[in-house]
């Protein structure tokens, strides 16, 4: 008999983005079936570069440090992204020369250069800790939808069984190539395919071409190949990665098809710049350089999540980092419908807010690309390359679950820089150093679960409104501080010019730490007032 299974959220994909969707709903209390094509996690390394913003969302789950400590076994952290003609001959550009160079202040955490093979592992641990029930070997072979969810069979690629999955949301994060996306008919918008790249895996002793240089990305333009290469501790092996051969203003795009172990080594031996260093070739990967995303991010109870909804090329370290942040955006809105605290109209937002994110980040994505690796596609129709440090943390929201800011200002900025979006609705909270019991604690330290109003050390009637509001139904998760009184002390007195407030003002920040409403100061004060912002921004009637 067929096994009959029921559970809140079904997720499509047991990979980065679909391991952090189980995570971040397993810390939200969700349980999720999470079913993986695969029969473990990533074997190839691909996403390396982690965003601080990824690190801050993993240090809301607890698992911050251990990627840290894992990364430095891996990789010399806080490495360059340049450009040579050939690692062992002349370097041609620098555009980071370090990755945490300007960016310490914003944060409390870094960026960090790890393996996507080495952090899936990790993601499925804390996952599995936080319930989540984990399926390898497993394939989501088709599903319907109905008004109260979706029903989907799946199948043990082992042992042919097959179960049928009831759940109330799924959430597609089957990559770019998404089966779910093509069976609910989402188009792609975008650039389409412009090169059948290859990643090659291989083995040599590198450490006296490096130089001592600390370099995370290493582009190599030159008239054999343009790619990249990044190199592992202790620098015996790593991988290339090639876009395009041959003549660099009308190139070979497809470097893919007919490949050999021989073009392989000439390759390689053409980027490192010397033709008699030993190189053993572990592996080729072939993937599509595409900047693309889905129309729609979401179809009744289906949400596409990841490399499913965008594909952008590796250039800048964004793709998985914008799917985990799709994850964390989705994961608090599915926790709090599925309570029946927010009404399911919330849900909305997801596609609202992160669409535009999506769109804009595969643009920037596609600007590197082309600045760095292929000037031959022009540069019409491009978006100017921002400044990674917008694109990682300045992107901003508009949505129905965000109170002025946006749509009520007419305000359609799409990113900014972090350090001056001073807690404007719809932008990510700033980081900013308090003290907890004479220990430093980041104000993000305070978000992660629940709403938190944040208010000024006159703001008093804003913490007793919030007491108000906690107290009647549905009990919206909310916790009210007073800076520099309920334990929480600035010793800098930063606070309310970092949030844009007097010290009477207050501000509303959602569980995924975005700031939803803020108040200047005290003048439209009632008890009732958090209570109808909280109503609003959860959709309940
Ligand atoms: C060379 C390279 C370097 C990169 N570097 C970076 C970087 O530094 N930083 C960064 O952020 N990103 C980087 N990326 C991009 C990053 O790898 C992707 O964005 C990321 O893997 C997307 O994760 P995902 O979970 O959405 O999709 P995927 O990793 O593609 O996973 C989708 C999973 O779904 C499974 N699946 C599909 N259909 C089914 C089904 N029907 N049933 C069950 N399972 C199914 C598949 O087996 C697969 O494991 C890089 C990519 C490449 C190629």
């Amino acid at each position: 008999m067929t096994q009959q299974i029921e559970v809140p959220v079904l997720v499509v994909g047991g990979s980065l983005v679909g391991l952090s969707t189980a995570l971040l709903l397993g810390h939200h209390g969700v349980p999720t079936l999470v079913v993986e094509h695969h029969r473990g996690t990533a074997i190839h390394p691909r996403a390396a570069q982690i965003s601080q913003r990824t690190m801050e969302i993993l240090r809301t789950v607890g698992v911050e440090q251990m990627v840290r400590r894992r990364s430095e076994e891996q990789f010399v952290q806080d490495g360059a992204v340049m450009a040579v003609e050939t690692l062992a001959g002349k370097e041609v550009a620098w555009y980071i020369a370090n990755l945490n160079e300007g960016v310490t202040d914003v944060s409390p955490t870094l960026r960090v250069f790890i393996t996507q093979s080495l952090l899936e592992p990790l993601l499925k641990t804390r996952a599995f800790e936080l319930g989540a029930e984990l399926r390898f070997g497993t394939d989501m072979v088709s599903f319907e939808q109905d008004s109260e969810g979706v029903t989907a069979v799946i199948r043990e690629r082992d042992t042919g069984q097959t179960a049928t999955v009831r759940a109330r949301y799924m959430v597609a994060a089957d990559g770019s190539h998404s089966r779910v996306r093509e069976t609910l008919g989402i188009p792609m918008r975008g650039h389409g395919v412009f090169s059948k790249s290859v990643t090659i895996y291989f083995h040599a002793d590198v450490a006296a071409l490096l130089r001592s240089r600390n370099l995370s990305v290493i582009y190599v333009l030159n008239p054999v190949l343009r790619g990249f290469f990044r190199f592992e501790k202790p620098f015996n092996s790593g991988f290339l990665a090639i876009n395009s051969v041959g003549d660099p203003a009308h190139p070979v795009t497809d470097v893919s098809t007919g490949l050999t172990e021989a073009r392989c080594l000439e390759l390689i031996h053409a980027g490192l710049g010397v033709d008699d260093l030993p190189v053993a070739i572990d592996s080729v990967m072939h993937w599509d350089a595409s900047a693309d995303f889905a129309e729609t991010m979401r179809q009744g109870s289906v949400f596409l999540a990841g490399d499913a909804a965008h594909v952008m090329p590796p250039n800048g370290g964004f793709g998985g980092n914008t799917g985990i942040q799709d994850a964390h955006n989705l994961a608090w809105k599915l926790a709090l419908v599925l309570n029946g605290t927010a009404g399911p109209e919330l849900l909305s937002s997801y596609q609202d807010e992160r669409l535009p994110v999506g769109a804009f980040t595969t643009e920037q994505a596609y600007s590197r690309y082309v600045t760095r690796a292929a000037p031959y596609l022009g540069t019409t129709g491009m978006q100017p390359v921002e400044n990674d440090l917008n694109v990682e943390l300045g992107y901003c929201y508009r949505s129905a679950a965000v109170i002025g800011g946006g749509a009520d200002t007419r305000d359609t900025r799409e990113h900014e820089n972090p350090r001056e979006s001073k807690a404007r609705p719809g932008t990510r909270a700033p980081h900013l150093f308090l003290e907890r019991s004479a220990e430093p604690i980041s104000t993000l330290d305070l978000f992660g679960r629940n709403f938190v109003l944040l208010a000024g050390p006159e703001g008093k009637a804003w913490c007793e409104a919030s007491e108000a509001a906690r107290a009647t139904p549905p009990r919206v998760p909310l916790i009210a501080y007073r800076i520099g009184v309920d334990g929480l002390t600035d010793p800098q007195g930063n606070f309310a010019e970092a949030y844009g407030i007097t010290g009477s003002g207050a501000v509303l920040v959602r569980p995924d730490g975005f700031v939803a409403w803020r108040a200047r100061d005290s003048s439209e004060v009632c008890p009732e007032i958090i209570g109808s912002v909280l109503a609003k921004l959860l959709c309940r009637a």
